[in-house]
């Protein structure tokens, strides 16, 4: 059987198999129509408990067939039977096969789930075994050594029994051996794994001459019922101390956040201490007596991570609320750690048979209280998480940690496929959000998620953001790529608002040892390449994006450094009078001139920073050069022309911004006539607030040159409503200035513009033609290559001296 194989068959509502293909046939050679598919696939009498359709969850499952030893993916898909009625189509891949299996961690009898509930246990415990519960056989996830004898026992006959004997024996001090044969016995954990999802059970080691604390925590794979496995998680409480502690120093809020704990207790000096403890790293509950507590209890569960009982209580004490709380499955989902005073075997095996998770002993010990608190908090939180947030509330999908875990899982399976990822994210939907509403919104990401689904058949599909959506595609399933246009288009043609717009990014072929997270990212950075594009909807990832990512980082954590070491360095480009063809003012064009003597252009740089901000402060920069250049020649009695500075959104939008400029002149005593501004003309540039700060400038006394005209945005109703002095006709224009209809428009704009007042410059003139029209089309001025390049200074300042 072919790895990639994948297969389909239809069933009807009752699971009667009523077709299937060929790939199907050959994945499950027990297929036949008529039959229950859950007999002739699985041999079961009844639904598989992983089947989707069982489930009502939309997104394709893994499980592990283990009769076949392959780990499959299964995905159902409502759709409509020959008879009209409702059927389902259910869509099988292998993910892995035996041969793949048996090399990994996975090979025996363990599932998905098992993988998930070790991938929690993480890196606290030196130890982690797990034990099928059919025929005790014993796999080793982890082991750090010390623990003498089990290797050994489990090289020899790989039996559980043998091994914990020999563990016990060996290492554990003599008091507690018997305490803790009796608690691991196969079956007497088994029995208390069916009244709670984990205990722990607490011993000492004598190593070294030195007594060392233990726990070991048991924890069963699967619902209560039926459970096929125990994980057995061994740690050194020490350590465990330490750890939190040194968590603690890193995170000042306390390792477990502001989390609730119950405290139930009667003894009014106990439950003082208990607080005092507590209240730094939790918010605490109290209650005086059981009663109390269960009624706290049920109207907080939501809230509480965790109880500490007192098992003496008058009344009701604490074995009764263990008993009340038993068979209430929300409430005994909280674990309660019981305190005792009294370190008597019988109160302690008493407690954790009514499901107590854990005990301390009276006198406290802070640290020994909080480090169990959080490590049970610990525990019962991740296992929440694992089946909570598989997946997605709203769209069915993969939530992102389950998707992050899959992919990684598939990553490995299909080391010999290619693999591409793909994000979709919504343009504007927070927009979409408040003018149509939330329920519409959420219908979009719903229909999105239908739409992927619909394309992508197979791979795994998540919701990985509020409004963004991450895809692996592998094999035969990446036909997602072809006519992706189309596709593109049809998705946003037929969504529930008009003009929804998507942007995807994809990244082909993908590097398999990268880290999945930075997988993504590499899709997303294709995507955000054309976020501001408004034609192109699709961008895949390409080396050259990676590069340009660091390159920029790059640029903007060298900018402090740069600024401080004056590296951004004005040049000067010079203006010429049309009619006497002398040098009239210059525009200051920034340049970066690393030490090393290389240059950067502002294309590069200027672009990023008005995206970061940091424009505001090379704005500034340059102002202050242009500033003091001019003030040096008035100084030394030089006549002097005005020199252009530019002027991003940007800074325009920075508070203060006018007041420090119109300070930086007055503290340099030049003239505002000296540096005129340039500001882009863009079809935003017609709003009350620029209107404010542009009138605001040229108040101050400022001249306003609007920059770059005929560009793109250019809006001739705000040449009429914004003050400027000077229009700079866009070289894009003067490129076009030898045909009819490019001559006509420019000879009309340098019409009006002189009929509102204002002089005209025309930009990136670098042909003599080029001048002569101008000329006689009466451009005022004329900037460009043809006279002369950007200079910097020592050039420019020949040039300057001859006025
Ligand atoms: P811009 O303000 O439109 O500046 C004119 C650009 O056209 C300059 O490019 C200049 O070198 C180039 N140019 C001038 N004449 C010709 C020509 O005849 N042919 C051609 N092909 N190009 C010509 P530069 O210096 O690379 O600057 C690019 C842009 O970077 C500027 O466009 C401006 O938007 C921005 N910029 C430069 N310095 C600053 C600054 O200090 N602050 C801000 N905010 N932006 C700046
Ligand atoms: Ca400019
Ligand atoms: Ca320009």
């Amino acid at each position: 059987m072919g790895r990639n194989a994948s297969g389909i068959y239809i069933i009807d509502e009752d699971y009667n198999v009523v077709s299937y293909n060929r790939t199907a046939a050959k994945i499950y050679p027990g297929l036949k129509k008529g039959e229950k598919c859950y007999k002739c696939v699985m041999n079961n009498d009844r639904p598989c408990s992983e089947c989707p359709v069982l489930n009502k969850i939309e997104g394709p499952k893994t499980y592990l067939d283990s009769v076949r030893k392959i780990l499959a993916s299964v995905d159902a898909v409502e759709t409509e039977l020959w008879n009209h009625k409702r059927g389902y189509a259910m869509v099988v891949s292998v993910v892995a096969d035996s041969e793949r299996l048996s090399d990994t961690i996975m090979g025996k009898n363990d599932d998905l789930r098992f993988l998930g509930v070790i991938n929690v246990l993480g890196s606290d415990y030196c130890n982690i075994y797990s034990v099928n519960r059919k025929d005790r056989s014993v796999q080793i996830y982890r082991f750090r050594g010390h623990a003498m004898g089990v290797k050994e026992a489990l090289d020899r006959n790989n039996d559980y029994e043998t091994a914990v004997g020999a563990y016990i024996e060996q290492n554990v001090l003599s008091e507690d051996q018997g305490k803790l044969r009796q608690a691991l016995a196969f079956e007497n954990a088994c029995q208390r794994l069916t009244g709670a999802s984990q205990f722990t059970v607490h011993y000492r080691v004598k190593r070294d001459g030195e007594i060392h604390y233990f726990y070991v925590k048991c924890v069963r794979v699967g619902e209560a019922e039926n459970f096929e496995s125990i994980v057995f998680a061994f740690a050194n409480e020490d350590s465990d101390v330490q750890r939190y502690e040194m968590e603690g120093l890193l995170e000042p809020e306390g390792t477990a956040g502001r989390r609730k704990v119950l405290v139930v207790e009667d003894n009014e000096l106990n439950r003082e201490i208990l607080c005092e403890l507590l209240k730094k790293d939790f918010d605490v509950l109290t209650a005086e007596k059981g009663e109390e507590g269960l009624k706290l209890l049920s109207e907080y569960y939501r809230y509480i991570s965790a109880v500490l009982l007192d098992v003496c209580m008058p009344v009701c004490d604490g074995f009764e609320f263990l008993e009340r709380i038993k068979d209430d499955t929300l409430l005994s989902s909280i674990p309660v750690i019981v305190t005792t005073g009294s370190n008597k075997q019988e109160d302690e095996e008493r407690c954790l048979e009514l499901g107590a998770v854990d005990f301390v002993t009276k006198p406290y010990n802070r640290r020994i209280v909080i480090a169990r608190l959080n490590s049970v908090i610990k525990f019962r939180e991740s296992a929440a998480v694992l089946s909570a947030v598989e997946y997605d509330e709203l769209t069915g999908l993969y939530t992102k940690q389950a998707f992050l875990h899959h992919a990684k899982t598939l990553i490995r399976y299909r080391s010999n496929q290619e693999i591409s990822f793909i994000v979709a994210d919504v343009r504007n939907f927070k927009w979409i959000n408040s003018v149509y509403g939330e329920k519409t919104g959420d219908n979009v990401l719903v229909y999105i998620g239908q739409q992927l689904r619909k394309y992508i058949r197979g791979g795994l599909i998540s919701r990985y953001g509020s409004d963004q959506y991450v895809c692996a595609v592998y094999g035969e399933h990446d036909s997602f790529f072809e006519d992706i246009d189309e596709k593109v288009k049809s998705i946003s043609a037929d969504a529930p608002v008009p003009n929804l717009v998507i942007n995807y990014g994809i990244y082909c072929n993908i590097d398999k040892s990268l880290p999945v997270t930075l997988i993504c990212d590499r899709a997303f950075l294709a995507m955000k390449s054309i976020q501001d594009d408004y034609e192109r909807r699709v961008a895949f990832y390409d080396e050259e994006m990676s590069c340009k990512h660091i390159r920029d980082r790059m640029l903007e954590n060298d900018f402090e450094a740069a600024v401080a070491n004056n590296e951004f360095v004005a040049y000067f480009q010079p203006k010429y009078d049309v009619k006497t063809e002398k040098i009239a003012g210059a525009e200051a064009l920034v340049r970066w001139i690393k030490p090393d003597g290389t240059m950067i252009f502002p294309g590069e740089f200027i672009p990023l920073y008005e995206k970061d901000g940091l424009i505001v402060k090379l704005d500034e920069c340059m102002f202050r050069q242009v500033c003091s250049i001019q003030k040096q020649r008035i100084e030394h009695g030089e006549k002097i022309i005005p020199i252009s500075v530019n002027l991003s959104r940007a800074s325009l939008h920075y508070r203060g911004m006018v007041e420090k400029y119109v300070e930086i002149v007055k503290d340099t005593g030049i003239p505002f006539s000296a540096v005129p501004i340039e500001l882009t003309e863009t079809a935003a540039l017609y709003n009350t607030k620029i209107k404010e700060l542009t009138e605001k400038l040229v108040q101050a006394g400022f001249q306003l040159h609007m920059d770059d005209f005929g560009s793109g945005y250019s809006s001739l109703t705000s040449l009429d409503m914004l003050p400027f002095n000077v229009l700079k006709l866009d070289k894009s224009l003067v490129d076009f200035i030898n045909h009819d209809r490019g001559r006509q428009v420019i000879r009309h704009t340098i019409a009006l513009a002189h009929g509102l007042g204002m002089k005209v410059l025309a930009e990136g003139v670098e042909e003599k033609e080029q001048k002569e029209t101008l000329k006689k089309l009466d451009s005022d001025e004329i900037q460009g290559f043809y006279y002369s390049r950007p200079l910097p200074y020592s050039e420019f300042e020949k040039l300057y001296m001859e006025i």
